[in-house]
């Protein structure tokens, strides 16, 4: 039993097989995490086990395997609503990713919204969160206007209050912010939507690693998410929907799965939410899915908030002690990413030489080249922890950092 308010992150470290690799003859440091977390032991041999055990096609066949494989992707779906405290089994879509859920979304919209309609964005989005909705206005005309963000990187909520209107049909924004950092306030954020009339779509992506949404509590009418950031695999995810909501928008895509009957004059559609799961899905990463959901809430969410904010504190304290460094990202509401420059020096040269030292962080613009107009840079290095790391992975950090600083200046 691992749960209590404290994190025993040795013992956790044991459940990652790859932390105890070498790159570039140092040991793994895996400061990468907002890209990808990695994956427990208990993860990797549930998909082990799918393939050896229980492999088939799910909700068609009456063998009896494919009943196995039929009832452990639900409950995997069950495992996913209550999670995110959902209250219906049925508005939890599974997915291939975050960006799929908010294209399924946008594509829905386009029949919804029509010209002099507003579409509200906030100024710290993923293109994953803006492009499908700059594509959604084109085809309907809406106008998309911009939340603006002030130098701490936080939202500023008296300019939402100016932008909001009853031409406002829709407000999407991230739950936390890739790049940065920032927790939003998105119970204020969706409250003053719903007052003026208008849905939320919450991109949740960076958020679900960090803190457990309580999305019955939050009343936001979509949440999206992507296993892959919270120790599941890649290629799955969720795209939660009120029910009133989901019943409501068209089918995204068309095919085998969401339909009820198909004539060549009439096809009708499945119920939710099969309506919006055309094709074989991902059923090894959803059942996976699943398991990465157990293993998170046996670490406990209490623990991994505590610990990681900890860690947080300790990076930036530690990375401040280096001259010229400055930090992109410093609201109060913080997750654990930091996001920094060294004055003069390019990030893709840092990224360079810390992973020469086993350091994996990331460089660019982190997909949200608006952020880095914004501050008028070209990138950043991103470092983004999980609660498998440790105070002494920080130092490893400051130290690569300094002597890049030293190498490069
Ligand atoms: C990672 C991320 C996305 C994109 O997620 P995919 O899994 O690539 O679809 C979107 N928004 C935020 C905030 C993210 O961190």
């Amino acid at each position: 039993m691992r749960k209590t308010m404290t994190l025993d992150v040795q013992t956790i470290r044991k459940d990652f097989p790859i932390l105890s690799r070498e790159v570039n003859g140092h040991r793994l440091v895996y400061l990468d995490n907002a890209a990808t977390s990695q994956k427990p032991q208990a993860v990797i041999d549930c998909i082990v086990d799918y393939y050896s055990r229980y492999n088939a096609n799910i909700h068609r066949g009456v063998h009896s395997l494919s009943q196995e494989a039929t009832d452990a992707y639900e409950s995997a779906r069950k495992k996913i609503r209550d999670h995110f405290n959902i209250k219906h089994s049925e508005e939890v879509i599974l997915t291939s990713g975050t960006t799929h859920g908010i294209n399924l979304v946008a594509h829905g919209f386009g029949t919804l919204l029509s010209q002099g309609d507003e579409v509200l964005v906030s100024a710290m989005e993923h293109h994953s969160n803006i492009v499908p909705w700059q594509m959604l206005c084109e085809r309907t005309g809406a106008q998309l206007k911009v939340i603006p963000m002030n130098e701490e990187g936080v939202l500023i909520l008296s300019e939402y209050d100016k932008l909001l209107s009853e031409r406002t049909k829709l407000v999407f924004v991230n739950h936390i912010s890739n790049a940065l950092g920032t927790i939003n306030p998105i119970a204020t954020i969706i409250e003053k939507a719903h007052d003026r009339g208008a849905a939320v779509l919450v991109d949740g992506a960076q958020a679900c690693s960090h803190i457990r949404p309580d999305l019955q509590a939050l009343d936001v009418d979509f949440y999206v998410t992507s296993a892959h950031k919270m120790c599941g695999p890649t290629g799955v995810g969720m795209l939660y929907g009120k029910r009133s909501w989901l019943e409501q928008l068209p089918p995204y895509q068309g095919g085998g799965e969401m339909i009820k009957e198909v004539s060549f004059e009439k096809t009708t559609y499945a119920d939710l939410p099969h309506k919006f799961e055309a094709g074989t899905p991902n059923i090894c990463g959803g059942i996976a899915f699943g398991a990465a959901i157990d293993y998170l809430q046996e670490i406990g969410f209490e623990a991994i908030e505590a610990y990681e904010q900890e860690l947080l504190e300790y990076a930036t304290e530690q990375l401040l002690q280096i001259e010229g460094l400055k930090i992109y990202g410093t609201g109060k509401d913080k997750t654990s990413v930091v996001s920094f420059n060294i004055e003069g020096i390019h990030p893709y040269d840092i990224g360079t030489i810390v992973d020469k030292l086993g350091i994996a962080v990331r460089t660019g613009h982190h997909c949200a080249q608006p952020i880095m107009d914004f501050y008028k840079i070209p990138g950043t290095v991103r470092a983004s922890f999980a609660f498998y790391n440790t105070k002494e992975e920080v130092d490893q950090l400051v130290a690569a950092v300094k002597k890049a600083k030293m190498m490069l200046a």
